[in-house]
């Protein structure tokens, strides 16, 4: 049992984030800043490590050159007006219907499809690619905040699998362990509170300079700096919407898991609140429940403070940016890209994608395939995303093999996603044929440049066909390699071990 950690981590993350006016600085942010060249970050791994990586992620990345080359091109103007040089940043679009962008350390920043969608001007896109462009040129990756996410979601799943083992054994403490119930109560209430103040304050620090540097690229560059307060705006809607109705969003193949494991397949866990000494059932429900959470406003936990960001935002840009809060953003712009045919049958294909997945999800077979089918209608046939939803209604109606030969069809695309290996993969294991599964994810492994996050499908790959030392030397290089992602491979290794 880990609880101490766990609590201590509370404190650490609790402290200094009281909710707190921040002030605004007493001149442009990019003043204070001077010309330099770019210096790679040091957590840095290889673009084609971390694109790998991502297309390991989700439904992977979208391809879409004639998109990636408008937005390279909104990122060229603003880096004309930083005072960083250099930087090899470059855009990706992912196949996610979420509101959502980040930066690696690599300099990639990676814009969800769903964010794109709802952006109405050119300048709207600039806001958001300043922002994440802020946090390449100024390494803010080097404290890793998509790395420290995962990390807290692995905390999670694993007091979340300690919980289901009492839950399991009717509340029993495991054996060798001496807590008592009321302390397990106590740090439940701690985990609460960790959950609710998701915004450390150096993240705000971060934050700030990405909008506030973000003001000032996007004026350097023509555009209304009124646009990062409209982009700000929509993400705030869309946050209050998120909260409104929490559900997984299929984007974490590991937290996918977990919520499998702990409630089967209904699809709406119980909302517990434990104001009241929880009983134990229940706190398996809640933390579920903010699992779930985290992944769907991942967004907001990263970016903390949406109001507050706002009202600084709109102060700096009235004090230091009279004239370029007037100009006009430029909507046309936005409206011939997105009506080019190419692009348009993106939108509108992926759209009908998400959602088909969504109908899947609540039972209606018949709407999801035809919405997947529409996905995969023309020029995204053979892209991974629309591919593999269509391959999950055919799996869903029983057309194994149908469903089979979509998703070989993604297999080397100029955009594969792991997700459909992933999927093949499974639909080979349920056939009894292990070992061409085994084949399969040992492939995509290779081709998606070991990604972490993989290692325990992996291992529990190697325990079902009985390679139990390959296994065992997937775990050490897991644990020796990624120390972060250490308990979830120690937990499948002990979750197959148990089952075998
Ligand atoms: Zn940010």
């Amino acid at each position: 049992m880990r609880y101490d950690r766990i609590v201590a981590l509370v404190v650490l993350f609790g402290s200094g984030c009281a909710v707190s006016q921040r002030a605004v600085p007493t001149g442009p942010v990019i003043n204070t800043i001077s010309s330099t060249a770019y210096a790679p970050a040091s957590s840095a791994k290889g673009k084609d490590i971390d694109l790998a990586w991502q297309r390991a992620n989700g439904c992977g990345v979208v391809p879409a050159p004639a998109l990636e080359q408008y937005l390279d091109g909104i990122l060229g103007k603003l880096q004309n007006g930083s005072p960083i040089h250099n930087a090899p940043a470059q855009v990706h679009v992912l196949a996610s219907h979420d509101w959502g962008a980040t930066t690696t350390a690599d300099a990639n920043i990676y814009v969800n499809l769903g964010l794109l969608d709802q952006l109405e001007s050119e300048d709207e896109v600039a806001a958001v690619l300043a922002h994440e462009l802020v946090h390449a040129l100024r390494n803010h990756n080097d404290s890793d905040v998509v790395e420290d996410l995962q990390r807290r979601a692995f905390l999670l799943s694993r007091i979340a699998f300690e919980v289901k083992d009492r839950v399991d054994n009717g509340g029993a403490e495991k054996k060798g362990s001496s807590k008592p119930d009321s302390l397990l109560k106590n740090e439940w209430y701690g985990l609460q509170a960790n959950m609710r103040i998701l915004s450390p304050a150096w993240n705000r620090t971060q934050e700030q300079e990405a909008d506030l540097l973000g003001v000032d690229l996007l004026a350097a560059a023509g555009y209304c700096t009124c646009a990062m307060r409209t982009v700000l705006q929509k993400q705030q809607e869309w946050e209050k919407q998120a909260a409104a109705q929490p559900q997984t969003t299929g984007t974490d193949p590991q937290l996918d898991a977990l919520v499998n494991s702990l409630v089967g397949n209904s699809k709406n866990a119980e909302a517990a609140t434990p104001n009241t000494a929880p009983d134990l059932k229940d706190v398996g429900k809640s933390i579920l429940k903010n699992i779930i959470k985290s992944t769907t406003t991942s967004m907001a936990s990263t970016h903390p403070d949406t109001a507050e960001r706002l009202r600084v935002v709109a102060e700096y840009s009235s004090q230091y940016y009279r004239e370029a809060e007037q100009r006009t953003p430029a909507a046309d712009a936005l409206k011939k890209m997105r009506g080019t045919k190419e692009i348009k049958t993106i939108f509108t294909n992926y759209s009908r994608a998400f959602e088909a997945m969504d109908k899947l999800r609540d039972g209606n077979a018949q709407e999801a395939e035809k919405l997947a089918s529409l996905g995969t209608a023309g020029s995204t046939a053979k892209h991974s995303c629309p591919a593999y939803v269509l391959a999950s209604v055919r799996t869903a109606q029983g057309k194994q093999a149908e469903a089979m030969k979509l998703l070989e069809s993604t297999f080397g695309s100029a955009e594969p996603a792991l997700l459909t290996y992933k999927e093949a993969a499974k639909i080979q294991m349920q056939g009894g044929k292990t070992k061409e599964a085994l084949a399969l994810l040992e492939r995509a492994n290779r081709e998606f440049k070991e990604p972490p996050a993989f290692f325990p499908d992996l291992i529990r790959a190697y325990h079902k066909v009985g390679r139990n030392d390959d296994a065992s030397s997937a775990v050490l290089r897991c644990a020796t390699k990624y120390p972060r992602y250490e308990d979830a491979c120690r937990q499948a290794n002990e979750d197959k071990r148990s089952a075998n």
